[in-house]
Protein backbone atom coordinates (compact mmCIF):
# COMPACT_ATOMS: atom_id res chain seq x y z
CA UNK A 1 0.00 0.00 0.00
CA UNK A 2 0.92 3.55 -1.06
CA UNK A 3 2.40 5.51 2.33
CA UNK A 4 0.12 8.02 3.26
CA UNK A 5 1.53 11.56 3.80
CA UNK A 6 0.03 14.59 5.16
CA UNK A 7 1.68 17.78 4.96
CA UNK A 8 0.38 20.62 6.89
CA UNK A 9 1.21 24.14 5.15
CA UNK A 10 1.31 24.89 1.52
CA UNK A 11 3.99 27.41 1.46
CA UNK A 12 7.13 26.93 0.04
CA UNK A 13 8.65 24.33 1.82
CA UNK A 14 5.38 22.32 2.10
CA UNK A 15 4.73 22.38 -1.82
CA UNK A 16 8.55 21.50 -2.27
CA UNK A 17 8.18 18.26 0.74
CA UNK A 18 5.23 17.16 -1.07
CA UNK A 19 6.65 17.10 -5.05
CA UNK A 20 9.60 14.83 -3.19
CA UNK A 21 7.16 12.70 -1.09
CA UNK A 22 5.06 11.97 -3.94
CA UNK A 23 7.95 11.42 -6.93
CA UNK A 24 8.81 8.35 -4.36
CA UNK A 25 5.52 7.14 -4.60
CA UNK A 26 3.77 8.16 -1.66
CA UNK A 27 0.37 9.52 -1.38
CA UNK A 28 0.43 12.89 -0.17
CA UNK A 29 -2.38 15.49 0.95
CA UNK A 30 -1.35 19.13 1.46
CA UNK A 31 -3.53 21.44 3.94
CA UNK A 32 -3.16 24.94 3.57
CA UNK A 33 -5.29 27.24 5.67
CA UNK A 34 -5.35 30.05 2.71
CA UNK A 35 -7.65 30.14 -0.52
CA UNK A 36 -4.40 29.32 -2.48
CA UNK A 37 -1.06 27.62 -2.20
CA UNK A 38 2.11 29.73 -1.72
CA UNK A 39 0.42 32.95 -1.04
CA UNK A 40 3.69 33.92 0.87
CA UNK A 41 5.53 33.59 -1.88
CA UNK A 42 3.84 36.25 -3.66
CA UNK A 43 5.17 38.63 -1.41
CA UNK A 44 8.89 37.66 -2.02
CA UNK A 45 11.64 40.09 -3.41
CA UNK A 46 9.22 43.22 -4.04
CA UNK A 47 7.39 40.42 -5.78
CA UNK A 48 10.11 38.96 -7.77
CA UNK A 49 10.71 36.66 -5.56
CA UNK A 50 14.28 36.27 -4.96
CA UNK A 51 14.18 32.08 -4.71
CA UNK A 52 17.91 31.14 -4.04
CA UNK A 53 21.78 32.71 -4.12
CA UNK A 54 24.51 32.06 -6.14
CA UNK A 55 26.58 32.58 -3.06
CA UNK A 56 26.24 30.02 -0.80
CA UNK A 57 28.15 30.21 3.20
CA UNK A 58 27.44 29.03 6.47
CA UNK A 59 27.26 32.45 7.37
CA UNK A 60 23.95 33.33 5.57
CA UNK A 61 22.27 30.97 7.87
CA UNK A 62 21.66 31.20 11.43
CA UNK A 63 19.90 29.53 14.83
CA UNK A 64 20.56 28.67 18.27
CA UNK A 65 22.57 25.82 16.49
CA UNK A 66 24.12 27.88 13.31
CA UNK A 67 25.74 24.43 12.56
CA UNK A 68 22.25 22.49 11.96
CA UNK A 69 21.55 23.45 8.53
CA UNK A 70 24.58 22.61 6.55
CA UNK A 71 23.61 18.73 6.18
CA UNK A 72 20.27 19.75 5.03
CA UNK A 73 21.07 22.50 2.83
CA UNK A 74 24.11 20.13 1.26
CA UNK A 75 21.61 17.07 0.59
CA UNK A 76 19.77 19.75 -1.57
CA UNK A 77 22.44 22.69 -2.72
CA UNK A 78 21.43 25.66 -4.37
CA UNK A 79 22.85 23.94 -7.43
CA UNK A 80 20.09 21.34 -7.12
CA UNK A 81 17.80 23.82 -6.55
CA UNK A 82 18.21 25.77 -10.13
CA UNK A 83 17.90 22.57 -11.35
CA UNK A 84 15.17 21.38 -9.96
CA UNK A 85 13.06 25.10 -10.83
CA UNK A 86 14.58 24.56 -14.74
CA UNK A 87 12.73 21.64 -14.93
CA UNK A 88 9.83 22.99 -13.82
CA UNK A 89 10.03 25.79 -16.02
CA UNK A 90 11.32 28.26 -14.27
CA UNK A 91 14.37 30.11 -15.78
CA UNK A 92 16.64 31.78 -13.38
CA UNK A 93 17.64 35.54 -14.25
CA UNK A 94 20.86 36.58 -11.96
CA UNK A 95 21.56 39.95 -10.32
CA UNK A 96 24.79 40.28 -8.36
CA UNK A 97 24.19 36.30 -6.85
CA UNK A 98 20.29 36.69 -6.60
CA UNK A 99 18.44 34.69 -8.50
CA UNK A 100 14.95 35.88 -9.48
CA UNK A 101 12.92 33.70 -12.13
CA UNK A 102 13.75 35.33 -15.71
CA UNK A 103 9.69 36.30 -15.63
CA UNK A 104 10.76 38.65 -12.74
CA UNK A 105 7.48 37.68 -11.24
CA UNK A 106 6.97 35.65 -7.82
CA UNK A 107 3.95 33.99 -8.91
CA UNK A 108 5.94 32.43 -11.92
CA UNK A 109 7.22 30.45 -9.23
CA UNK A 110 3.89 29.61 -6.70
CA UNK A 111 2.00 28.23 -10.18
CA UNK A 112 4.93 26.27 -11.78
CA UNK A 113 4.94 24.12 -8.03
CA UNK A 114 1.33 24.22 -8.17
CA UNK A 115 1.37 22.98 -11.74
CA UNK A 116 4.07 20.17 -10.51
CA UNK A 117 1.62 19.07 -7.65
CA UNK A 118 -0.80 18.68 -10.18
CA UNK A 119 1.00 16.81 -12.19
CA UNK A 120 2.26 14.40 -9.02
CA UNK A 121 -1.21 14.00 -8.16
CA UNK A 122 -0.95 15.47 -4.87
CA UNK A 123 -4.71 15.99 -3.45
CA UNK A 124 -5.01 19.67 -2.07
CA UNK A 125 -7.10 20.62 0.86
CA UNK A 126 -7.67 24.59 1.79
CA UNK A 127 -8.43 23.81 5.05
CA UNK A 128 -7.02 25.07 8.17
CA UNK A 129 -5.69 21.90 10.79
CA UNK A 130 -6.66 22.49 14.25
CA UNK A 131 -5.07 19.16 15.73
CA UNK A 132 -3.00 16.30 14.67
CA UNK A 133 -2.76 13.60 17.08
CA UNK A 134 -0.94 9.70 17.13
CA UNK A 135 2.58 8.84 16.63
CA UNK A 136 4.01 5.78 14.65
CA UNK A 137 2.50 5.06 11.72
CA UNK A 138 -0.61 6.27 12.43
CA UNK A 139 -1.34 10.22 12.65
CA UNK A 140 -5.31 12.14 12.63
CA UNK A 141 -5.55 15.12 10.94
CA UNK A 142 -8.38 17.10 12.08
CA UNK A 143 -9.35 20.23 10.06
CA UNK A 144 -12.24 22.42 9.57
CA UNK A 145 -14.38 19.68 7.67
CA UNK A 146 -13.01 16.54 8.98
CA UNK A 147 -10.48 14.58 10.01
CA UNK A 148 -7.93 11.73 8.29
CA UNK A 149 -5.80 9.31 8.75
CA UNK A 150 -2.23 9.36 7.47
CA UNK A 151 0.91 7.09 8.22
CA UNK A 152 3.26 10.27 8.32
CA UNK A 153 3.36 13.89 8.88
CA UNK A 154 5.38 16.55 7.86
CA UNK A 155 5.02 19.81 9.78
CA UNK A 156 5.41 23.08 7.45
CA UNK A 157 3.46 25.58 8.67
CA UNK A 158 6.14 28.86 8.45
CA UNK A 159 6.27 31.69 11.07
CA UNK A 160 4.09 34.56 11.88
CA UNK A 161 6.47 36.91 10.16
CA UNK A 162 4.59 39.13 7.67
CA UNK A 163 1.55 37.92 9.42
CA UNK A 164 -0.81 41.16 10.49
CA UNK A 165 -2.66 39.52 12.98
CA UNK A 166 0.47 36.90 14.08
CA UNK A 167 -1.05 35.63 17.16
CA UNK A 168 -3.61 33.77 14.91
CA UNK A 169 -0.18 31.32 14.07
CA UNK A 170 -0.68 27.98 15.69
CA UNK A 171 2.16 26.41 13.75
CA UNK A 172 4.11 26.24 16.76
CA UNK A 173 1.05 24.71 19.08
CA UNK A 174 0.72 21.39 16.68
CA UNK A 175 4.99 20.77 17.15
CA UNK A 176 4.24 21.64 20.84
CA UNK A 177 1.75 18.98 21.42
CA UNK A 178 4.12 16.38 20.46
CA UNK A 179 6.69 17.64 23.30
CA UNK A 180 8.61 19.97 20.76
CA UNK A 181 9.89 23.18 22.53
CA UNK A 182 10.02 26.14 20.69
CA UNK A 183 13.05 28.95 20.82
CA UNK A 184 12.38 32.30 21.81
CA UNK A 185 10.53 33.68 18.85
CA UNK A 186 11.62 37.39 17.80
CA UNK A 187 11.11 39.45 14.34
CA UNK A 188 14.21 39.14 11.95
CA UNK A 189 15.21 41.23 8.51
CA UNK A 190 13.21 43.91 10.01
CA UNK A 191 13.37 47.78 11.03
CA UNK A 192 15.05 48.60 14.00
CA UNK A 193 13.37 51.02 16.31
CA UNK A 194 15.63 53.85 18.10
CA UNK A 195 15.53 56.20 21.22
CA UNK A 196 16.93 59.27 19.67
CA UNK A 197 14.40 62.00 18.76
CA UNK A 198 16.20 63.29 15.78
CA UNK A 199 14.83 60.78 13.60
CA UNK A 200 11.66 62.36 12.76
CA UNK A 201 14.63 65.35 11.60
CA UNK A 202 16.10 62.66 8.94
CA UNK A 203 12.79 60.47 8.18
CA UNK A 204 13.03 59.33 4.90
CA UNK A 205 17.06 59.85 4.12
CA UNK A 206 18.67 56.99 2.39
CA UNK A 207 22.61 57.43 2.24
CA UNK A 208 25.40 54.34 1.86
CA UNK A 209 26.91 53.55 5.18
CA UNK A 210 28.13 50.81 7.52
CA UNK A 211 25.79 49.74 10.30
CA UNK A 212 27.68 48.48 13.13
CA UNK A 213 25.55 46.69 16.34
CA UNK A 214 26.69 46.52 20.12
CA UNK A 215 25.49 44.45 22.76
CA UNK A 216 27.12 46.23 25.77
CA UNK A 217 30.34 47.13 24.37
CA UNK A 218 30.64 43.74 22.41
CA UNK A 219 30.29 43.92 18.85
CA UNK A 220 27.32 41.85 17.83
CA UNK A 221 27.32 42.14 13.76
CA UNK A 222 28.24 44.51 11.10
CA UNK A 223 26.66 45.06 7.47
CA UNK A 224 27.59 47.83 5.00
CA UNK A 225 24.75 49.46 2.25
CA UNK A 226 22.21 51.87 1.49
CA UNK A 227 21.09 52.83 5.21
CA UNK A 228 17.53 54.25 5.42
CA UNK A 229 16.62 56.92 8.22
CA UNK A 230 12.40 56.37 9.32
CA UNK A 231 10.88 58.37 11.73
CA UNK A 232 10.94 55.58 14.32
CA UNK A 233 14.54 54.33 13.49
CA UNK A 234 16.24 52.31 11.09
CA UNK A 235 15.70 50.55 8.12
CA UNK A 236 17.57 49.43 5.05
CA UNK A 237 18.74 45.74 3.65
CA UNK A 238 22.22 46.19 5.67
CA UNK A 239 19.58 46.91 8.97
CA UNK A 240 17.65 44.39 7.81
CA UNK A 241 20.82 41.93 7.95
CA UNK A 242 21.77 42.93 11.35
CA UNK A 243 18.46 43.24 13.11
CA UNK A 244 18.24 39.37 14.10
CA UNK A 245 21.68 40.06 16.88
CA UNK A 246 20.23 43.60 17.98
CA UNK A 247 16.25 41.72 18.68
CA UNK A 248 18.14 38.68 20.50
CA UNK A 249 20.03 41.39 22.56
CA UNK A 250 17.22 43.38 22.95
CA UNK A 251 15.40 40.61 24.34
CA UNK A 252 18.13 39.32 27.10
CA UNK A 253 17.44 42.66 28.34
CA UNK A 254 20.98 44.20 27.16
CA UNK A 255 22.05 47.85 26.12
CA UNK A 256 22.16 47.77 22.87
CA UNK A 257 23.44 50.85 20.39
CA UNK A 258 24.10 50.76 16.82
CA UNK A 259 27.24 52.93 15.49
CA UNK A 260 26.42 54.69 12.02
CA UNK A 261 29.90 55.40 9.71
CA UNK A 262 28.02 57.93 7.59
CA UNK A 263 31.44 58.41 5.58
CA UNK A 264 32.44 54.98 4.95
CA UNK A 265 34.66 55.21 2.20
CA UNK A 266 37.14 57.43 4.07
CA UNK A 267 38.90 57.10 7.07
CA UNK A 268 38.41 58.93 10.45
CA UNK A 269 42.36 60.86 9.52
CA UNK A 270 40.55 61.52 6.15
CA UNK A 271 37.33 62.64 7.27
CA UNK A 272 38.92 64.83 9.67
CA UNK A 273 41.84 66.70 6.84
CA UNK A 274 38.27 66.81 4.65
CA UNK A 275 36.84 69.16 7.28
CA UNK A 276 39.73 71.41 7.96
CA UNK A 277 40.21 71.99 4.45
CA UNK A 278 36.72 73.16 3.67
CA UNK A 279 36.60 75.27 6.80
CA UNK A 280 39.91 76.65 5.15
CA UNK A 281 38.82 76.53 1.15
CA UNK A 282 35.08 77.51 1.73
CA UNK A 283 34.92 80.98 2.67
CA UNK A 284 32.03 83.00 4.07
CA UNK A 285 29.72 80.16 4.88
CA UNK A 286 27.50 79.44 7.78
CA UNK A 287 28.76 76.44 10.05
CA UNK A 288 25.81 74.27 8.58
CA UNK A 289 26.68 76.06 4.86
CA UNK A 290 30.64 73.89 5.27
CA UNK A 291 28.98 70.92 5.25
CA UNK A 292 26.47 70.79 2.22
CA UNK A 293 27.58 68.53 -0.47
CA UNK A 294 29.44 66.21 1.85
CA UNK A 295 26.77 64.82 3.25
CA UNK A 296 22.96 64.89 3.31
CA UNK A 297 21.78 68.32 4.76
CA UNK A 298 19.73 66.97 7.28
CA UNK A 299 22.25 64.19 8.60
CA UNK A 300 24.87 67.17 8.30
CA UNK A 301 21.94 69.88 10.35
CA UNK A 302 21.72 66.35 12.74
CA UNK A 303 25.79 66.20 13.36
CA UNK A 304 25.63 70.24 14.03
CA UNK A 305 23.28 69.46 17.06
CA UNK A 306 24.88 66.43 18.14
CA UNK A 307 28.37 68.63 18.65
CA UNK A 308 26.44 71.60 20.00
CA UNK A 309 27.58 73.89 17.27
CA UNK A 310 25.02 76.52 15.96
CA UNK A 311 24.10 75.92 11.98
CA UNK A 312 23.67 79.14 11.24
CA UNK A 313 26.93 81.35 13.38
CA UNK A 314 29.81 82.32 10.63
CA UNK A 315 31.70 78.91 10.06
CA UNK A 316 34.75 80.58 11.37
CA UNK A 317 33.45 81.35 14.52
CA UNK A 318 31.67 77.92 15.12
CA UNK A 319 34.24 76.18 14.85
CA UNK A 320 36.93 75.41 17.61
CA UNK A 321 39.96 72.84 16.31
CA UNK A 322 38.30 69.96 18.76
CA UNK A 323 35.13 70.82 17.53
CA UNK A 324 36.29 69.27 13.84
CA UNK A 325 37.89 65.93 15.47
CA UNK A 326 34.17 65.46 17.17
CA UNK A 327 32.22 66.48 14.16
CA UNK A 328 34.94 63.70 12.40
CA UNK A 329 34.24 61.13 15.34
CA UNK A 330 30.26 61.82 14.76
CA UNK A 331 30.06 60.92 10.73
CA UNK A 332 32.01 57.88 11.41
CA UNK A 333 30.09 56.25 14.20
CA UNK A 334 26.97 58.36 15.05
CA UNK A 335 25.61 56.30 17.68
CA UNK A 336 22.01 55.53 18.61
CA UNK A 337 20.18 53.62 20.71
CA UNK A 338 17.90 50.52 19.77
CA UNK A 339 14.95 50.26 21.94
CA UNK A 340 13.12 47.10 19.98
CA UNK A 341 12.22 45.74 16.48
CA UNK A 342 9.41 46.57 14.66
CA UNK A 343 7.02 43.72 15.14
CA UNK A 344 6.49 40.31 12.98
CA UNK A 345 3.91 42.40 11.09
CA UNK A 346 7.00 44.17 9.38
CA UNK A 347 9.07 41.19 9.22
CA UNK A 348 10.52 39.27 6.25
CA UNK A 349 11.38 36.03 8.68
CA UNK A 350 11.21 35.13 11.98
CA UNK A 351 14.42 33.86 14.58
CA UNK A 352 13.72 31.06 16.36
CA UNK A 353 11.32 27.96 16.54
CA UNK A 354 10.87 24.13 17.02
CA UNK A 355 13.87 23.44 18.73
CA UNK A 356 16.80 21.95 16.03
CA UNK A 357 17.82 19.80 18.64
CA UNK A 358 15.09 17.52 18.53
CA UNK A 359 15.46 17.07 14.88
CA UNK A 360 17.77 14.59 13.26
CA UNK A 361 19.20 17.06 10.20
CA UNK A 362 19.69 13.83 8.08
CA UNK A 363 16.29 13.45 7.74
CA UNK A 364 14.28 16.49 9.50
CA UNK A 365 12.46 14.02 11.07
CA UNK A 366 11.38 14.60 14.96
CA UNK A 367 13.75 12.60 17.33
CA UNK A 368 10.60 12.58 19.97
CA UNK A 369 8.19 10.97 17.50
CA UNK A 370 8.52 8.56 14.50
CA UNK A 371 6.62 9.62 11.64
CA UNK A 372 6.58 13.23 12.18
CA UNK A 373 8.95 15.38 9.69
CA UNK A 374 9.42 19.19 9.97
CA UNK A 375 11.08 21.93 6.98
CA UNK A 376 10.43 25.52 6.05
CA UNK A 377 10.69 28.48 8.75
CA UNK A 378 8.89 26.92 11.42
CA UNK A 379 12.53 25.54 12.40
CA UNK A 380 14.57 27.36 14.20
CA UNK A 381 16.98 28.25 11.25
CA UNK A 382 16.47 31.70 9.37
CA UNK A 383 18.55 33.38 6.36
CA UNK A 384 19.92 37.02 5.65
CA UNK A 385 18.70 38.60 3.31
CA UNK A 386 19.34 37.58 -0.39
CA UNK A 387 17.02 34.34 -1.04
CA UNK A 388 18.28 32.44 2.07
CA UNK A 389 15.12 31.52 3.73
CA UNK A 390 13.77 30.54 0.51
CA UNK A 391 16.71 28.03 0.21
CA UNK A 392 15.89 26.81 3.65
CA UNK A 393 12.30 25.95 2.35
CA UNK A 394 13.33 24.28 -0.24
CA UNK A 395 16.26 22.29 1.29
CA UNK A 396 14.43 21.17 4.37
CA UNK A 397 11.26 20.78 2.40
CA UNK A 398 13.17 17.95 -0.14
CA UNK A 399 15.28 16.13 2.88
CA UNK A 400 11.72 16.06 5.01
CA UNK A 401 9.39 15.03 1.74
CA UNK A 402 12.55 12.14 0.29
CA UNK A 403 12.77 10.52 3.83
CA UNK A 404 8.65 10.92 5.01
CA UNK A 405 8.67 9.27 0.97
CA UNK A 406 11.28 6.34 1.51
CA UNK A 407 11.87 5.48 4.70
C1 LIG B 1 7.58 40.40 2.63
C2 LIG B 1 8.47 39.19 2.57
C3 LIG B 1 9.45 39.11 1.57
C4 LIG B 1 10.30 38.00 1.53
N1 LIG B 1 11.22 37.92 0.52
C5 LIG B 1 12.03 36.84 0.45
C6 LIG B 1 12.94 36.68 -0.64
O1 LIG B 1 12.95 37.46 -1.61
N2 LIG B 1 13.78 35.61 -0.61
C7 LIG B 1 13.75 34.69 0.40
O2 LIG B 1 14.55 33.75 0.38
N3 LIG B 1 12.87 34.78 1.41
C8 LIG B 1 11.99 35.81 1.45
N4 LIG B 1 11.08 35.89 2.46
C9 LIG B 1 11.00 34.78 3.44
C10 LIG B 1 10.29 33.56 2.81
O3 LIG B 1 9.10 33.99 2.18
C11 LIG B 1 9.94 32.52 3.87
O4 LIG B 1 11.10 32.20 4.62
C12 LIG B 1 9.39 31.26 3.23
O5 LIG B 1 8.22 31.54 2.49
C13 LIG B 1 9.08 30.22 4.32
O6 LIG B 1 8.49 29.11 3.70
P1 LIG B 1 7.62 28.12 4.62
O7 LIG B 1 7.11 27.07 3.72
O8 LIG B 1 8.39 27.71 5.79
O9 LIG B 1 6.44 29.02 5.15
P2 LIG B 1 5.26 29.76 4.36
O10 LIG B 1 5.68 30.07 2.98
O11 LIG B 1 4.81 30.85 5.24
O12 LIG B 1 4.13 28.65 4.28
C14 LIG B 1 3.48 28.14 5.43
C15 LIG B 1 2.04 27.88 5.06
O13 LIG B 1 1.42 27.11 6.08
C16 LIG B 1 0.09 27.52 6.20
N5 LIG B 1 -0.38 27.11 7.53
C17 LIG B 1 0.10 27.49 8.74
N6 LIG B 1 -0.55 26.87 9.74
C18 LIG B 1 -1.47 26.06 9.14
C19 LIG B 1 -2.46 25.16 9.63
N7 LIG B 1 -2.63 24.98 10.93
N8 LIG B 1 -3.25 24.50 8.74
C20 LIG B 1 -3.08 24.68 7.38
N9 LIG B 1 -2.16 25.53 6.87
C21 LIG B 1 -1.36 26.20 7.73
C22 LIG B 1 0.16 29.03 6.01
O14 LIG B 1 -1.08 29.55 5.60
C23 LIG B 1 1.24 29.15 4.93
O15 LIG B 1 0.69 29.24 3.63
C24 LIG B 1 10.19 36.97 2.51
C25 LIG B 1 9.20 37.07 3.50
C26 LIG B 1 8.35 38.15 3.53
C27 LIG B 1 7.27 38.22 4.60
Amino acid sequence: MKKRIAIIGGGASGMMAAITAASKGAEVTIYEAKERLGKKILATGNGKCNFTNLVQEDSCYRGTDASFSKPVREAFSMEQTLDFFKKIGIEPKIKNGYVYPNSEQAASVADALVMELRAKKVKVITEQVYSVKGSEGSFLVKSENGIAEFDKVILCCGSPAGMKNPKEFTGYQLAERFGHHITPLLPALVQMRCKEKWFKTVSGVRTEGVVTVYENDKLLAKEKGELLFAEYGLSGIPVFQVSRFAGEAVYRGSRVTCKLDLLPNYSLDEVTELLQNRLLSLKNRTAEEMLTGLQNHKLNYIMLKECNIEPVTDSKKAYKPEDLQRLAKLYKGLTCHVTELNPFANAQVCAGGVDTSEIEPETMESRLVKGLYFAGELVDVDGTCGGYNLQWAWSSGYVAGLHAGID
